[in-house]
């Protein structure tokens, strides 16, 4: 038959809109709607190209209904969807970081379905200020790790990087901060630490070189317009070999005998005791807090696994100033994000690190994580799979713990007809798509960052999810 008879057939819209599915459809979904899915639909039968096939042209006519629906159903649903970590990369910044436990979802869902004393002291009954949730919980946890915290106070912004941003322009807008040139990093997604301090009108000094600085450095720089020293942990790079640079409490005791502050940006914000697992090089929050530092930032949602925030911990004076520095209106949370840090706080403070699943994912041991991936591999039948479990190396990552691995096993997975790169973008179209890593022509999945009652799922879909 000819493009142009069959192009007849198309129906038009109001014959569509009074069709019984669409019936159905129109008593669901409000009618601007269906009405534009259905032309969307319709104007994709009316592409020339449907009709070089006569019997795929046919076939789309006859599933215009469902295929409407389906449109509906897609162009409603949210970008942002969860998905199946298989990766074995613990803190990935693509995936979203870090996942939050059971208590901090609780207490998100509390605080966000109704009222909350925000910004309200319940004793008193006047306005209170939002910035001081979470920081008595985080003052008595630093407390019961040992750090001294007479004298000191916290504040919470959106992430380290605003942290950062706050403290430079609130402590040396105008005057010189003194940076090592081994620390004038890129942190990821565009954080540098230079584009950082002339954004927020402090001027860069730079000491030493980029393998070697000096106490001694530091201390030549420091001039009348000296504000702050400035300490960056080389949290997502290692150096070796022909390296140096001072020890953290060198610069405290440099700062204390020249009364310049010294601020570490220490970005992971690890309170848990990594050594444990086998993780030793780890600069801690708890570490750095403790050192005498004036001021010490870190994410909320690294190491500590808790929310997207930035931590600023430093003395009273200090940070009631940067409580004062206008600027914090743009940076500050919102009320979810004080619910998430203070559960996962309370977290830390009561002892329940399995509750928090960053921790928890770096506590598993390989044998545990190698029983579930042999579970696995052993309940899928799909013949067009190849599996095997195969030793792996998981990676706390986020920036964090460079060069640092966790012993794992993974389920090891080859497609008798497709590319590996195939068989990961399928995985990826699942629902919810299954993101693993690809190592020797196989894709990966890591159960350590898998949470255990998501193995059902992972199984549903190799099983039979992946029929084309
Ligand atoms: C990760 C990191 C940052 C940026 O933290 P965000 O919370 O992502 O803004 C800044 N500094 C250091 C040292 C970091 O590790």
């Amino acid at each position: 038959m000819r493009h142009v008879e069959l192009a007849r057939e198309i129906p038009s819209l109001n014959d569509v809109l009074m069709r019984a599915d669409i019936g159905v459809l129109l008593a669901r979904y409000p009618r601007d709607l269906v009405v534009c899915s259905a032309r969307e639909v319709m104007g994709r039968l009316r592409q020339p190209a449907m009709r070089h096939n006569e019997a795929d042209f046919r076939d789309a006519l006859a599933k215009l209904g469902s295929d409407i629906a389906a449109e509906i159903e897609r162009e409603c649903r949210p970008s942002l969807r969860s998905v199946v970590n298989a990766s074995g990369v613990i803190l990935h910044t693509n995936l979203g970081r870090a996942p939050l436990g059971a208590r901090a979802i609780r207490h998100i869902a509390e605080v966000a379905a109704g009222y909350s004393n925000l910004e309200l002291s319940l004793e008193t009954g006047e306005r209170s200020r939002r910035d001081d949730h979470a920081e008595s919980l985080l003052l008595r946890l630093l407390r019961l790790k040992g750090t001294i915290t007479e004298g000191r106070a916290c504040v919470v912004v959106n992430n380290c990087a605003a942290a950062t941003f706050l403290v430079l322009n609130t402590m040396a807008a105008g005057g010189e901060v003194i940076v090592s040139r081994g620390e004038l990093v890129e942190i990821g997604g565009g954080f540098r630490v230079p584009d950082i301090l002339s954004k927020s009108n402090a001027f860069l000094k730079e000491v030493g070189t980029t393998n070697r600085t000096r106490l001694a450095d530091y201390e030549r720089a420091i001039t009348q317009q000296t504000r702050l020293i400035l300490r960056v942990h080389q949290s997502n790079f290692r150096m070796e070999g022909f390296t140096e640079r001072p020890a953290l409490a060198k610069l405290v005791e440099l700062s204390v005998k020249r009364d310049i502050p010294l601020f570490e940006d220490q970005g992971t914000g690890c309170v848990a005791a990594l050594e444990d697992h086998g993780v030793t090089e780890e600069s801690s929050f708890l570490r750095s807090t403790g050192s005498g530092a004036t001021v010490v930032a870190a994410s909320g949602d690294k190491l500590l696994g808790g929310p997207q925030c930035g931590l600023i911990f430093g003395t009273a004076e200090v940070v009631e100033e940067i409580r004062r520095n206008p600027l914090i209106r743009a940076l500050r949370v919102d009320k979810l994000t004080y619910a998430a840090l203070e559960a996962t706080l309370i977290d830390y403070l009561t002892g329940n690190l399995d509750g928090i699943p960053v921790t928890r994912m770096i506590a598993l041991r390989g044998e545990d994580v190698r029983e579930r991936c042999e579970a696995l591999a052993g309940a899928i039948e799909n013949e067009d799979l190849q599996t095997k479990v195969i030793p792996s190396r998981s990676v706390i990552g986020g920036g964090t713990t460079p060069g640092a691995t966790l012993a794992s096993y993974a389920v090891a997975i080859r497609h008798k007809t497709h590319s590996v790169e195939a068989l990961a973008a399928m995985l990826r179209q699942l629902n919810p798509p299954i993101i693993g890593r690809i190592k020797d022509e196989q894709v990966l999945l890591d159960l350590r960052t898998v949470p255990p009652e998501a193995d059902e799922v992972l199984l549903r879909h190799l099983n039979s999810g992946l029929s084309n």
